[in-house]
């Protein structure tokens, strides 16, 4: 008996030593790559604001996720077997809803370096009385439940091939229980994410078109972010901070910051160069100027 516990002991002393080497392994080979050291020493980010009543970081406190921490996390990534964005779409979409939706495929592609593929598109009468209500307070806001998109729509289609899968609906979402709405949702490790452009603003109307457009793309990324594991970002303004409303998202970028970056280059390998000069020629040929003049900015770093 007593030997028995010293080995016990022996095992589980050789249990925590091999789990120290691992962690302190996994640390020494998480380390920011070069372009990420270069953007960030270029001061062009901004740092986290102030958190104020009402946004996210000041209801949530969500804790910091570093590079290493991220990597030790294991999280999800791109492989050889595993190297397609899919589109799926639920629902009818106007014409230039359909433009928008076009161009977040093609902007998707360019951010994650992976080919994006488009699922046969879904009707919304696959959507059950269940998994519908009408918003409380108005008379005929329709929403879908985003837990049931997820778990009996996206789950059962996911390819095997897919990196990640994401679907795009132009019915509003919430999540159920108590909660209003929300702009989408993602799981970190089942490769799926779901999310609307119902409160992104009207696309018909011109003056509208270029905000709808960079918060279809925002929220598209960031979605697709969380489908890679990733946590929200509270080191810099960057396209994963998490958001509250439309007007807190209005204020967030569309590029990651140096941290992000370090973990989505661990999770897809873009290559950076190329990365930055397509996504400058996609912000020029969209009208997206300030972000066109960043990306130029990245380039210069270099
Ligand atoms: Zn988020
Ligand atoms: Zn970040």
């Amino acid at each position: 008996m007593k030997e028995k516990f010293s080995a016990l002991r022996f095992l589980l002393a050789v249990g925590l030593v091999l789990g120290l080497v691992s962690d302190t392994f996994a640390q020494r080979k998480a380390v920011m790559p070069a372009f990420a050291k270069k953007v960030q020493a270029a001061g062009i980010y901004d740092d986290f604001p102030e958190p104020k009543p009402g946004d996210w970081q000041f209801e949530q406190r969500e804790p910091d996720q570093s590079f290493s921490q991220y990597v030790q996390s294991q999280p999800v990534r791109a492989t050889k077997q595993r190297k397609f964005l899919y589109v799926q779409t639920l629902g009818e979409f106007t014409e230039k809803q359909e433009e928008i939706l076009d161009k977040t495929c093609e902007y998707l592609e360019i951010f994650y370096g992976l080919e994006v593929r488009r699922l046969k598109p879904l009707s919304d009468s696959i959507v059950p009385k269940k998994a519908r209500r009408i918003l409380p307070g108005t008379v005929d806001h329709v929403q879908f439940n985003v837990m049931y998109l997820m778990e009996k729509v996206l789950y059962p289609r996911l390819p095997e091939n897919a990196a990640a899968c994401l679907m795009f609906t132009s019915t509003d979402l919430w999540p159920g229980n108590d909660w209003n709405f929300c702009f989408g949702y993602a799981a970190y490790r089942y490769r799926i994410g779901v999310w609307s452009i119902a409160r992104n603003g009207d696309p018909e109307d011109e003056q509208q078109y270029t905000d709808v457009l960079r918060r279809t793309l925002r929220l598209a990324t960031h979605e697709t972010g969380h489908m890679f594991s990733m946590l929200h970002c509270i080191r810099h303004r960057c396209n994963m901070n998490g958001s509250n409303s439309l007007e807190e998202s209005d204020t967030q970028p569309l590029e990651m910051c140096p941290v992000c970056l370090a973990k989505l280059h661990y999770a897809v390998k873009f290559n950076f160069r190329k990365r930055w000069t397509e996504l400058q020629e996609f912000y020029e040929e969209n009208g997206l100027l300030p972000e066109a003049e960043f990306a130029e900015a990245c380039l210069e770093a270099q």
